[in-house]
């Protein structure tokens, strides 16, 4: 059995994906039992984008013992309550995609059932003023949520907008006082085993050689291991996700310092804008075949609200995934691994998966072929059901102001997306798998958002009086309005909560 441990682990690449896995890696392992390796180039350097999470992030930290205000003040980082989106559904358009749920289930029904029966009879509340997290968000407060389930602070769940490069650099501090070694280099070989096809070692431009019983391939787009070595194959997206182009600018902070993100729908793509402490990352997503760079950029500068601080830079890249995350003694993890868009924020969410579920699995050094499948039976599960959700944006949209939307409006969808459409025109319902990332409330906020009216709604509310109903809504909107008022702004609450532990 000791000869079947892995003993040595090397992992390619020190982006986020990289320094996440030796993060999570070296809080398992003892450096005596397994040793691991991080290499990265500087010369390469890293994608440098990556700034919005989602909620589950914060399990990620927990897992690694991390204290939540000295990785705020470390990253410049602040809360994010959701997403505002612009212009999707039709120009002029604007809903709040929150973190958390909507209102309050009653007696087994959804929520948002009882929504649309108020507003079919006169309530002009949006759901979203229904969102502990959504009014927050628009009023630019914030406070960390309360344990007591009876509390309407309950509700509140958040995530972070942090410097990508700030988090790297402190996951590196982080794996390192844990025994991770790094070695600064440019890998220009990579030697296999002729019988095998194993990896044995990745052999870098000063001629040193590092052999490893397990390899993780963490070097973003140019999959140096999963696709240049295995010839693992890509699977194409982009007929359903067409974006394949970003171009990215930080600008100076303004105020109020907002709590969530903002996704503005363009021309021939999106914009995003995410607020850190000391100032706003700005990126327009686009599709190459609609608008040119020059163009893009014109766009991207005119939405911002604030003077960029430098030039624009641009990033090519593909929609899709691997055809396997594992394969041999390998799996790739992040950008390597594949892409697909950072509209909902969830590229560091399925870094974060792959690390867990390798965890999960962790395999002796025959690397079973069980083990194997099943890690790629769940991440290509995780893939297509975050695709799905993203796509939904896209296509779920009445523009017809451009060829790029009148694309998106009318491409074909998988029929995994098509059945969940149709199940909420007919009657307003969500049917997901328990595993899936993006719950209910998720679905709902970004259907009823982009205009998706169920044909007919929980006819079962026809048996309670319509007063009784209101009434509960209101008291939910007063409840939380309530909770709102009291709230610290959110950059007062950043000031006193990481600022506090600044050395
Ligand atoms: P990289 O950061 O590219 O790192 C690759 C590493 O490999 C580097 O250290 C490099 O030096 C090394 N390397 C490569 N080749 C060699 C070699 N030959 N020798 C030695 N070292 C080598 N995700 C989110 O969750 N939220 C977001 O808001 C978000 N926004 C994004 C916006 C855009 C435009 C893009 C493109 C991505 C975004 N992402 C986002 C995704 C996120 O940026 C990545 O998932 C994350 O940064 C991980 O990247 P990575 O570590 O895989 O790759």
């Amino acid at each position: 059995m000791a000869n079947n441990i892995i003993k040595t682990i090397a992992i390619v690449g020190g982006g986020t994906a990289g320094w996440m896995t030796a993060a999570a890696l070296s809080r398992m392992l003892l450096p005596e039992n397994v040793k691991i390796i991080l290499v990265e180039s500087e010369q390469i350097g890293t994608v440098g984008v990556g700034e919005a999470t989602i909620p589950d992030i914060a399990n990620f930290n927990l897992m690694l013992g991390i204290n939540e205000q000295e990785f705020l003040a470390e990253t410049n980082g602040t809360f994010k309550l959701g997403i505002e989106f612009r212009d999707w559904g039709k120009l002029g358009d604007q809903y709040f995609h929150p973190f958390g749920s909507h209102g309050v289930d009653m007696n087994g029904i959804d929520f948002h059932q009882y929504w649309l029966h108020t507003r079919q009879n006169g309530n002009k509340a949006k759901l979203e003023d229904y969102s502990i997290c959504a009014m927050a968000a628009k009023q630019a407060k914030f406070v960390l949520p309360d344990n007591n389930p009876k509390s309407v602070l309950s509700h509140l769940r958040y995530a972070y907008h942090f410097d990508a490069t700030a988090y790297a650099a402190f996951l590196r501090k982080f794996s390192e006082k844990r025994g991770v070694i790094r070695i600064e280099g440019l890998i220009e070989d990579v030697a296999t085993d002729n019988e095998t096809g194993n990896i044995q070692s990745v052999i870098l431009k000063s001629g040193q050689k590092i052999e490893a019983d397990f390899f993780f391939d963490c070097s973003g787009f140019r999959a140096l291991l999963l696709d240049k070595t295995l010839g693992v194959k890509f699977k194409d997206w982009s007929h359903w996700l067409p974006c394949n182009r970003a171009q990215a600018v930080a600008s100076e902070r303004t105020e109020p310092l907002l709590p969530y993100t903002i996704s503005s729908a363009k021309k021939s793509g999106w914009q995003w804008r995410i607020p850190t402490q000391e100032r706003t990352g700005n990126g327009h997503i686009y599709c190459s075949d609609f608008i040119s760079d020059d163009e893009a950029n014109q766009v991207l500068l005119e939405g911002l609200d604030a003077k960029p601080l430098g030039d624009a830079r641009t990033i090519h890249f593909q929609t899709g995934c691997r055809e396997k995350f594992w394969d041999k003694n390998c799996i790739g993890i992040g950008l390597s691994s594949g892409f697909l868009e950072p509209l909902e924020s969830t590229s560091i969410f399925l870094i974060q998966q792959g690390v867990s579920r390798f965890i999960s699995l962790y395999p002796d050094n025959n690397k079973s072929a069980v083990l194997q499948n099943e890690y790629n039976r769940l991440m290509t599960r995780e893939f297509t059901q975050v695709r799905d959700f993203i796509i939904l944006h896209y296509h779920a949209t009445e523009r017809d102001d451009s060829p790029f939307w009148n694309y998106c409006k009318n491409m074909s969808i998988p029929d995994s997306l098509k059945h969940k459409i149709e199940l909420f025109e007919a009657g307003g319902r969500v049917f997901r798998d328990d595993q899936e990332l993006f719950a209910k409330s998720n679905w709902i906020a970004v259907m009823l958002g982009q205009n998706i009216e169920p044909q007919v709604y929980e006819p079962i509310l026809l048996g309670i009086p319509i007063n009784e109903i209101k009434h509960s809504l209101d008291s939910m909107n007063h409840a939380m309005g309530q909770a709102v008022s009291r709230m610290p702004t959110h950059a007062q609450f950043i000031q006193k909560y990481a600022n506090g532990v600044r050395s």
